[in-house]
């Protein structure tokens, strides 16, 4: 006897095929979720939505990202 599982019953093409359109669907939606952006309400740039903005750095109407300190740190670590 084997000793791994092995399925009972032949998988019919219907049986595959409603199993793939539901991933399918699934798989739609995870996708078409992760290019989802909204406006910036300070730059109007598009983000990513429940994220901090990548062009100015604002998120719930603060500073989260300090862009202007980010950059310097770049520029120290390019001259050494
Ligand atoms: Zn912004």
């Amino acid at each position: 006897m084997a000793k791994h599982p092995v399925p009972k019953h032949r998988a019919t093409a219907t049986r595959g095929g409603r199993r793939y359109s539901t991933w399918k669907t699934k798989e739609l939606k995870r996708l078409t979720k992760i290019s989802t952006t909204v406006a910036c309400p300070k730059c109007k740039s598009p983000r990513q939505p429940h994220t901090a903005c990548p062009t100015c750095g604002y998120y719930r109407g603060r500073v989260v990202i300090d862009l202007a300190k980010k950059d310097t740190k770049k520029i120290s670590k390019v001259k050494a």
